[in-house]
């Protein structure tokens, strides 16, 4: 075996294990001295008003969801759509976006799906992930993600340690 290769290999394994979630702002952050979260600036030892039962999670479109609040972390059947669309469509030419128009009003919605299909993959942006919200956290009003990857259809979100193992574990 090459020693170097082996090496290296458990220096990468101990860099990742020295990686901790803040409890405030929820990044995996290597603590600065004092235990200090390099983003935040807080330490990520003092769990005052922190909510160390959140974490972050990445999620993307049609994935499966299990029947557990994302907030909360309780039994819900209910959820609800979040969609993003991104900002100024830079790279879909504007007739082409007239022309499916047209294609929408003269053909119908079939011949509008068969212009969508055939234009590219990265040409779709927006992301639209159904996420399970109790009736209770429903009242604090629509989730709305961290961040949203328009390129791998994804939404990270803020979401209880709980949903977390079940969505991982379905
Ligand atoms: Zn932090
Ligand atoms: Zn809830």
């Amino acid at each position: 075996m090459d020693p170097d290769h082996a090496i290296g290999r458990v220096h990468s394994r101990d860099q990742k294990s020295m990686l901790e979630e803040c409890p405030r702002c929820h990044l995996n952050v290597l603590p600065m001295a004092e235990s200090l979260c390099p983003n935040c600036r807080k330490s990520i030892l003092d769990l005052a008003g922190a909510r160390p039962e959140l974490t972050r999670l990445s999620i993307r479109e049609r994935t499966r969801m299990p029947a557990c609040c994302h907030q909360c972390g309780t039994q819900t059947a209910r959820s609800v759509r979040v969609r993003e669309v991104a900002g100024p469509i830079t790279d879909t030419p504007l007739l082409q976006g007239i022309v499916q128009l047209l294609v929408a009003l003269v053909g119908g919605l079939f011949a509008a799906l068969a212009v969508s299909a055939s234009t590219s993959k990265a040409s779709r942006h927006e992301v639209t992930i159904f996420l399970p919200q109790c009736e209770i956290c429903a009242r604090g009003g629509q989730p709305r993600p961290i961040h949203t990857d328009f390129d791998e259809f994804a939404m990270t979100f803020l979401v209880h340690v709980r949903f977390k193992e079940q969505i991982l574990r379905d």
